[in-house]
């Protein structure tokens, strides 16, 4: 298990698309295996397919890393700067006798596929070339015929074993296993090559990935084996399915599965690190919250769950646009984190909306950071403070259709109360929760009327909500001068 017992990871994405979630976990898993041993994480870039891969995808990958706090020691190294060194590893299989030269052409494993098709059984590459002759070989070559590079899988009654930190010990037949492409007819190493080839290289010691690539696992040991070198130690991580069961991809559920989606939405980055480790890790005592330190220090291997996970998609709720659980761990996170490391975020999102006002960053800045601390309760993303909480930084806000009707046009009477209201709170000296409330229930004594009525009517009419903190503190952030002209324009609503 790696050189000297240092601890070497790898995050090798390859960058054909955005960094969605699922990649994001397993760059995750790999961080915090890192920081928790002291050991190091790697950045590699996989980017051998050259149709697919983009510079556009690769500062995408490195932005979301880098947003969500995930760094690494070393890299980005780039995968198709050691194409050369792959080549030669194939180079070495081929002179020790672990692989061979292939001319089998596309036509000819085409009918063998078909043939095996009408039996009924799994084709697997029948070894027509593994026993060519030295003279056969030079033959073939000097005819100029194309010939692939396979991996000669042992043959025989036994398999690859290997164990795995999460799946245990894992046995794989000889017969089950092909042998297998390791670098195409046009030269270019095959991925199951490249990946092992520069994991040796880069003395990776752990290799932390998605259970998807279990498959490619054996074929991989029997890399590491034939080239002589000791095997990492491999731990699988369970799929992230979505509701329907199906795997989570950028192909099936587009944005949706974005890192770059949820900071749009306002997501908190510690808050989204901390619901990706939730899907395929837990503790025993199944913790739910945990700062960085704290995560680092309980996350292990060995709580990696076999069961994959489930991402509750909900991309077409507007309201709850995602996983209930990612949204409330972000909530808790609104709510409840210093206030201020939550002011920039406000910050950010109130300059997007258009909303920012230089003021809150100098004399409002108190007003700012109170107004904050009071509206940051109910919300769940830092989206809702320019949404939700426009009224506080807006004149111009929008009044929820079904809550004019419900708190104030349903009530005509109100037509005429909240301006009173207006007046009676226009005479108050000093403004706050304390004589506002004061203010406001004399008038309902003075009316005979319910306290109530008065209120949710001032808060959809100061507010556009139905629901918030305490009205009165309401009143008191969003100040006299607006809540007076908002209540003496509630007529308007009526017209
Ligand atoms: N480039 C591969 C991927 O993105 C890496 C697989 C691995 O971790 O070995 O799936």
């Amino acid at each position: 298990m790696g050189d000297q017992g240092e601890i070497r990871v790898r995050f090798p994405p390859s960058p054909t698309g955005y960094l969605h979630i699922g990649g994001a976990r397993t760059a995750i898993y790999n961080w915090l295996y890192a920081q928790k041993t002291g050991g190091k994480l790697i950045l590699r870039i996989e980017d051998t397919d050259a149709e697919r891969s983009t510079q556009e995808s690769i500062q995408g990958i490195v932005d979301g890393l880098r947003w969500l706090g995930i760094t690494w020691e070393e890299g980005p190294y780039f995968q198709t700067a050691y194409a050369e060194e792959h080549r030669e590893a194939a180079q070495r299989l081929l002179k020790s006798g672990h692989a061979y030269k292939c001319f089998c052409t596309q036509e000819e494993l085409e009918h063998k596929r078909e043939e095996a098709k009408r039996r009924k059984e799994d084709f697997h590459y029948d070894g027509t070339c593994r026993n060519l002759s030295s003279e056969e070989i030079a033959k073939l070559e000097a005819e100029g015929r194309p010939y692939v590079i396979r991996f000669k899988v042992p043959r025989g009654p036994g398999g690859v074993v290997f164990e795995d930190a999460v799946y245990g010990v894992i046995e794989k037949k000889y017969r089950d296993l092909e042998d297998f492409v390791i670098v195409r007819s046009n030269g270019l190493p095959l991925y199951i090559l490249s990946n092992a080839v520069d994991d040796i290289r880069d003395r990776i010691s752990h290799v932390i990935r998605g259970q998807d690539h279990l498959a490619n696992t054996p074929k991989q040991v029997l890399i590491y084996e034939a080239l002589g070198e000791r095997l990492p130690q491999f731990a699988h991580m369970p799929l992230t399915l979505d509701p329907q069961k199906r795997k989570i991809s950028k192909r099936a559920h587009g944005e949706v599965v974005a890192v770059q989606y949820y900071r749009q939405r306002g997501f908190l980055p510690w808050a989204l690190v901390n619901f990706l480790v939730l899907l395929g890790w837990s503790t025993s005592d199944n913790r739910e919250f945990f700062s960085r330190s704290e995560l680092i220090d309980a996350f292990s291997l060995a709580g990696i769950n076999r069961a994959n996970s489930v991402f509750d998609i909900r991309k077409d709720d507007p309201k709850f646009f995602t996983d209930p659980k990612a949204l409330s761990i972000n909530a808790h996170y609104i709510r409840t984190m210093p206030l201020e490391e939550l002011l920039p975020y406000v910050e950010a999102e109130l300059k997007a909306a258009g909303l920012w006002d230089p003021a809150f960053a100098g004399d409002k800045r108190p007003w700012f950071a109170s107004t904050v601390d009071l509206i940051r309760s109910r919300y769940h993303t830092t989206n809702d403070f320019a949404d939700l909480g426009r009224a506080y930084f807006a004149d111009d806000f929008p009044i929820d259709e079904k809550v004019l009707v419900k708190n104030i046009l349903k009530h005509e009477s109100l037509k005429d109360w909240l301006p009173l209201m207006a007046e009676r709170l226009q005479s108050i000296g000093e403004f706050t929760a304390e004589t506002v409330e004061q203010s406001i229930r004399g008038l309902a004594e003075e009316l005979d009327i319910k306290a109530g009525i008065l209120i949710n009517g001032a808060r959809a009419a100061v507010t556009g909500q139905a629901a918030g903190p305490g009205l009165f503190d309401v009143l008191a952030a969003v100040g006299k001068e607006r809540v007076v002209q908002r209540l003496r324009a509630v007529p308007e609503l009526f017209a």
